[in-house]
Parts: structure tokens; C-alpha cells; sequence
């Protein structure tokens, strides 16, 4: 296993990067905000398989965070962070600081991805999609062509970021990876650190939901207010749950499904509540039977 190396500066890894792409080797690039759990690390397992060279970004990024929520709060640990991407084979860790992104303050250019930053999340985080999608842009920027891994788990984050990178032409391949569980289903997330013991209970009820939605879809229903309904109601049991929004899905677009669903078609479920502190998010596949 070769060292980590810890990087502070986009001219430091411009000349690593060109250095890989010089010799014709591939370069993979994993964004985080730190505070790393077995979702992240299969995300740089899944580099660390594909590519010759693998960054990982670590960037809590003030610009997507409203200044109501946590961003001073944040869990953060550096050396702990350096340990684990190391083992899980990362040659390379950038992590600026709030200066070195953005020398001039806020940026006067932004990213925005209309109508996939609109919805859900958009709707109960305003602004938060413009921030993600404008890092993400200046970290593509930075990493130059490459492959670069984002996790299933913040589906719309995905979707956003896929667009933008098509969009706008960037030299990038966004490659999606699936959701890492807690063995009882629960998906993990650094926020999951603020669950109270009977929080963490309470937080299954998003995996429950939307095995539940699932199997309505899979005995044979149609109407797609009847498979968010079920999501509703099993969340709505929770008394520690409270939801944000329950939702059927396109999922490239993120538009509502629409009944009746379309025998062999693929949507996308969402759903996201607040459990004591944090808000939780999770999502899965469904596939309508023919
Ligand atoms: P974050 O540090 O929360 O910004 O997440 C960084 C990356 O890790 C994003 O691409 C997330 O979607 C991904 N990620 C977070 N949690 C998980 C998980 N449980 N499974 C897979 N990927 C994850």
C-alpha cells in the first residue's frame, strides 16, 4: 500500500493529474465532505478498481449549505479521514481550505441545473444544488478529464451532477455506485452520528417505506399516488419520523410518474424525513412488472 498524499492546492494536483494523463494513465476523482464512513470508501474501492490514479476531494463546502443548517456543526477528522482512504487505496487527498476554492469570496459564477435542482431537495433546501453543482463543477475543473465516483445515495445530487457535467461538456465521466447499508438496511450517512439510540431505531422506517412501496409495485399496482401513499403511511406510523416528501419518480428527469405506470418501465422511489436532528435521505430502484 503506497502513502496518501495529503494536498492543499489546485496547482499541486493540476501538475499530479497532468503528470498521470502524461503517461496515458487514468485518473478517478472521489468528492466528499469528510467524515468517512463504508459509503464513501466504496465509492474510492470502486476508483481504486478502475482507474491508474485515485483523488479524493475532501471539501465541506460552505456555499451549499444555508445558514440555518449545520456547516460549523459538520463532523470533521482529518487524520481519521487519512487513515481509512488510504487503506481503501487512495494515492491522493485534496483538501483545501475555504481560501484556496474561493480566493475571492463568493463566487460571482455559478452553476445552476434548472428544474433537476427544483424539486425535493431543491424545494426544502433552496439553493443548496447551485452550491453542490458549482464545487463540483470547479473540482472537475481542477481534477481535469477523469472518471469521477458518486454515490447512488444522494440520488438527485447524482442526477445534477450527471447533467451538469453533460451540459456543460466537461471531460468527466460521472460513474453513479450503489447505496452502502447498515446490515439492518439503514443507509449510512456522516449525519447518521446525530441519531439518539431510539432515533437510529426510527431511522429504518425510510427503508421500510420504500421496500414497502416496492412490493406494492411489485404485487401488481398502478396508481402512482397509491405507491407514495404507502411510503407516507409507513413513515407516518414512526412517531420519531417526520417526513419531508415521499415521491415516484423518472429517473433521469425526477418528474413525478405518472398512472397508470407503464408495465417494464424504471422509476425511481424517493423518500427523505427529519428523524430528531438529522434529515434523512434514501431512494431505490423499482422496476413495474410486465
Ligand atoms: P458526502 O460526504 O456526504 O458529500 O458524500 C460524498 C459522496 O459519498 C457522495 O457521492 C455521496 O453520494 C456518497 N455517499 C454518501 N453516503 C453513501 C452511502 N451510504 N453509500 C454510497 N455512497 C454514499
Amino acid at each position: 500500500m503506497t502513502q496518501i498524499r495529503l494536498v492543499r492546492t489546485k496547482a499541486e494536483i493540476h501538475e499530479l493529474h497532468d503528470g498521470v494523463r502524461n503517461w496515458g494513465g487514468l485518473v478517478g476523482l472521489v468528492p466528499t465532505m469528510g467524515y468517512l464512513h463504508a459509503g464513501h470508501l466504496s465509492l474510492m474501492t470502486a476508483a481504486r478498481s478502475r482507474c491508474d490514479h485515485v483523488t479524493a476531494t475532501l471539501f465541506v463546502n460552505p456555499l451549499q449549505f444555508a445558514p440555518t443548517e449545520d456547516l460549523a456543526s459538520y463532523p470533521r477528522d482529518l487524520d481519521r479521514d487519512l487513515g481509512l482512504a488510504e487503506q481503501a487505496g487512495v494515492d491522493v487527498m485534496f483538501a483545501p481550505d475555504v481560501e484556496e476554492m474561493y480566493p475571492d469570496g463568493s463566487p460571482l459564477t455559478t452553476v445552476s441545473v434548472a428544474q433537476l435542482d427544483a424539486r425535493w431537495e431543491g424545494v426544502s433546501r433552496p439553493g443548496h444544488f447551485a452550491g453542490v453543482a458549482t464545487v463540483v463543477a470547479k473540482l472537475f475543473s481542477i481534477a481535469g478529464p477523469c472518471l469521477a465516483f458518486f454515490g447512488e445515495k444522494d440520488y438527485q445530487q447524482l442526477q445534477v451532477v450527471r447533467r451538469m457535467a453533460a451540459d456543460l461538456d466537461l471531460r468527466v465521466e460521472v460513474v453513479g455506485c450503489p447505496t452502502v447499508r447498515e446490515p439492518d438496511g439503514l443507509a449510512l450517512s456522516s449525519r447518521n452520528v446525530y441519531l439518539e439510540r431510539d432515533e437510529r431505531r426510527a431511522a429504518l422506517c425510510l427503508r421500510r417505506a420504500l421496500d414497502t412501496a416496492i412490493a406494492a409495485v411489485e404485487r401488481g399496482e398502478r396508481r402512482a399516488e397509491a405507491v407514495t401513499a404507502t411510503m407516507v403511511a409507513v413513515v407516518g406510523a414512526e412517531p420519531l419520523a417526520e417526513l419531508d416528501y415521499a415521491a415516484l419518480v423518472d429517473p433521469a428527469t425526477l418528474e413525478p410518474a405518472t398512472t397508470p405506470l407503464q408495465p417494464g418501465r424504471e422509476l425511481r422511489l424517493l423518500i427523505t424525513a427529519r428523524v430528531g436532528r438529522p434529515r434523512l435521505l434514501d431512494n431505490a430502484a423499482v422496476t413495474v412488472p410486465v
